[in-house]
């Protein structure tokens, strides 16, 4: 018998950060966070969760934020719109 495991990536939320500006470029209302889930998968049924993906783009400088990167702002904002 064959087990088929792994881990998939879930659904992707995505919020616009309206009024936090860019880190980088300093552009205000340019960010879009997305989270996904990470899921481990048996048989392509999701069984457990591992954590959630967090991103943040820029649309006006095209940069990339980890989780890592964000300001306080735009982790209040994320806040506030994620819960
Ligand atoms: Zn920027």
């Amino acid at each position: 018998m064959i087990l088929f495991f792994g881990t998939r990536p879930g659904k992707t939320r995505t919020v616009a950060l309206s009024g936090v500006s860019c880190p980088h470029c300093g552009s205000r209302g340019q960010l879009t966070a997305s989270s996904t889930a990470n899921f481990i998968h048996i048989f392509w049924i999701p069984v457990y969760r591992l954590g959630t993906n967090l991103l943040a783009e820029c649309g006006h400088c095209k940069r990339g934020f980890f989780k890592e990167d964000f300001t306080t702002e735009m982790k209040q904002a994320l806040k506030d719109r994620l819960g």
